[in-house]
């Protein structure tokens, strides 16, 4: 590691090498400033809505919206964007929950690890919701229906969307060539997709 680098520069340097050996296809650092936020990307998810709309405590109406995250984002050093790709098969098939259950883990596992680090502010966010992804067995989230625990609080994380990031314009700010969902098959290639996930450094 660089001796000129600065012990935050480090800090993040390790976090990104951490999120790879977790199973992150890319992690690229981006100025909080740069993550997009828009009230109407929440304002989809009610309509014209998304069947998660409602399920659990990581999705609207049950988390703090656009504003909060502008708040948070203005407190925020850093952030990281992580991706996964897969093949894009993959996401219409069994193994799409396990993807996206490796996203939530991978962001999960970047925030306690900056909270250890002394950022202890740090949130992660990731596509996805879920109730879908972990607790798809269960008829209702356990905190909304009960008031108790996340069955799941080392991984489930909550939903981008939920909060108003445009996933897309704030990959393509961080320098990632294909924001969209899909990158063609090519001779010799199969089409790709991607999952994302984000954690503000704080
Ligand atoms: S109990 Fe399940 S649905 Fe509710 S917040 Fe936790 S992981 Fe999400």
């Amino acid at each position: 590691m660089s001796p000129e680098l600065s012990k935050f520069d480090q800090d993040i340097d390790l976090l990104i090498n951490e999120a790879s050996l977790a199973g992150a296809t890319e992690v690229r650092r981006l100025a909080p400033g740069d993550i997009v936020v828009e009230k109407q990307m929440a304002a989809y998810c009610r309509e014209p809505g998304c069947p998660n709309y409602g399920q659990s405590l990581s999705c609207p109406p049950h988390v703090a919206g656009p504003a909060a995250f502008a708040a948070l984002q203005a407190r925020s050093r850093a952030a990281l964007v992580v991706r996964i790709e897969v093949p894009s098969a993959v996401l219409f098939s069994e193994e799409r929950r396990e993807v996206m259950r490796l996203l939530h883990e991978i962001v999960a596992g970047i925030e306690r690890s900056a909270i250890a680090r002394g950022y202890t502010g740090s949130r992660a966010f990731a596509g996805g919701s879920c109730k879908d992804l972990f607790c798809f067995d269960h008829p209702e989230c356990q905190v909304l229906s009960q008031n108790g625990p996340c069955r799941n609080p080392e991984a489930a994380r909550p939903s981008m969307s939920g909060f108003g990031v445009n996933v897309a314009r704030t990959l393509e700010n961080a320098g990632f060539t294909e924001p969209d969902k899909t990158r063609p098959a090519v001779q010799g290639h199969e089409a790709a997709s991607w999952v994302a996930g984000m954690v503000l450094i704080i």
